[in-house]
């Protein structure tokens, strides 16, 4: 606004000095015929054309010269100058004809020198208007007063405005931070403010979500430690059991104490195996850790593991095939992977029937590789299919623990996948076998 008014004020300044110029100037040439007429004889005939100079002089608060071909002072509204002679650069480029008009400006007063022209266009004399240009500047500076109490007046209004809406929008998210600063004290609660501006009901709906998301994983870590202390604490109870029951008797057969010993070896086995399992677990959690990304033949990583596990897998008479349609090559990292896959190929033997079959099967497009492990086992129900990958989750505890299983195959085997921005997918019927698909990207992007 203080811009606007300043730029409002300077255009209409010079337009009311440019008009007040032109309206002078054309009464200066008027006066200026009449003088030529009266061959410049203005005081000696007393004339009303004296007067009416003298007048004009008065309504511009200025001065007014008339100067005949000889640079004489024919009329001076002053008196001071009457009959001097005047000859300055100006007055003398006026007369010659070399300008048609002079306008200098002085402080709040205009100096106009016109010529006073014949009929045949030759100059005459000149005449020399002095304008005061106080009365514009006066109503400029009442105009410019004006403005300047409109300004005041919206800028306090304006100020109001802001004040009270900055009140009203902030009193919500006040609100909304002191219940906030009540969760970090107290329990997850979701937040209760309904606030009439959407950003933040958004807000608060989005905050929300992520609290939900917090309290579903602080109920899964809750889990996941009861979980832990209650598998490690199986192998160690049973531990305390065979070696108590070994105390209290006198007399231990050989026999019974070799065998007591043999489970507690197994128990132990397997509390170290549980341990193995979560600390590449808690290692793969670190994002930190990363991966060790290298080109990989793939098929000859499977064929790897499927040499490992077939004699197992012979035991039971079960058949493992491994059938490639191409070479794949993929950017992976070679342990994480074949963790990955040996979980899967190793459950596709422990949960199938003695004289099963797996299939593992290879495939590639020109993004991703493709591994299908392909069993007619046991199946797995419906209802438990998306629980499988969680951690310490079985189907069958018994099975499970009897094949040596852990529950932290799948956890492994998943979080490794999603580590290399793959997929893994799993069809099953119960009774009929498993499928599990795994998807990983040929080239790894970070
Ligand atoms: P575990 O160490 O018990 O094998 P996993 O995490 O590898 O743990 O697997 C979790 C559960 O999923 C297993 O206990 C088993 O019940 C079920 N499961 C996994 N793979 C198969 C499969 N190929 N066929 C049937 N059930 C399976």
């Amino acid at each position: 606004m203080f811009i606007f008014n300043l730029l409002l004020q300077k255009s209409y300044n010079d337009k009311t000095i440019e008009e007040k110029l032109l309206l002078v100037q054309n009464q200066c040439s008027i006066l200026g015929n009449q003088i030529l007429v009266n061959q410049f004889t203005i005081d000696a005939l007393q004339s009303n054309l004296n007067v009416e100079i003298d007048q004009l002089a008065n309504v511009w608060e200025g001065r007014i010269l008339v100067i005949d071909s000889s640079y004489r002072i024919v009329k001076d509204t002053y008196t001071i100058d009457q009959n001097n002679y005047i000859i300055y650069d100006e007055v003398v480029k006026v007369m010659r004809g070399e300008k048609d008009k002079n306008i200098r400006m002085v402080d709040d007063y205009a100096e106009i020198i016109i010529p006073i022209v014949n009929v045949d266009r030759t100059v005459n004399g000149a005449m020399i208007a002095m304008v005061s240009l106080k009365d514009i500047e006066n109503t400029n500076a009442y105009i410019s007063m004006q403005a300047d109490v409109l300004i005041l007046l919206f800028s306090l209004m304006a100020f109001v405005a802001a004040f009270i809406i900055c009140n009203v929008s902030v009193y919500d998210i006040n609100r909304l931070n002191m219940q906030i600063s009540g969760l970090s004290e107290g329990q997850l609660e979701d937040l209760k403010v309904k606030s009439r501006y959407n950003e933040l009901s958004r807000l608060t709906d989005s905050f929300n979500a992520l609290l939900n998301k917090m309290q579903v994983l602080e109920d899964s870590r809750q889990e996941f430690v009861s979980n832990v202390s209650h598998e490690l604490k199986t192998p160690i109870t049973s531990m305390k059991v065979l070696a108590d029951s070994l105390l209290m008797q006198e007399e231990v057969p050989n026999e019974m104490y070799r065998e007591f010993m043999t489970d507690m070896v197994e128990e132990i086995d397997r509390e170290s195996k549980i341990i193995n399992d979560l600390l590449t677990l808690v290692k793969m959690d670190k994002k930190a850790s990363g991966l060790n990304v290298e080109p990989v033949n793939i098929n000859i990583l499977l064929e790897l593991l499927l040499k490992r596990i077939k004699p197992l897998a012979a035991k039971r008479n079960i058949e493992v095939v491994f059938e490639s349609f191409r070479e794949v090559v993929g950017e992976v990292d070679e342990v994480k992977m074949s963790l990955a896959f040996s979980n899967l190929i190793e459950n596709a033997v422990k949960y199938n029937n003695d004289g099963g079959n797996v299939h593992v099967s290879l495939n590639a497009d020109h993004k991703f590789f493709y591994v299908k492990v392909q069993d007619d086992g046991v199946g797995i129900p419906e209802e438990c299919q998306a629980q499988v990958f969680e951690r310490f989750y079985r189907v069958d505890k018994a099975r499970s623990r009897e094949t040596g299983g852990t529950g932290l195959g799948l956890a492994i085997t998943r979080n490794a996948v999603l580590m290399h921005k793959g997929a893994i997918k799993l069809y099953s019927e119960p009774g009929e076998g498993t499928t599990f698909t795994v998807r990983i990207p040929l080239k790894y992007v970070s």
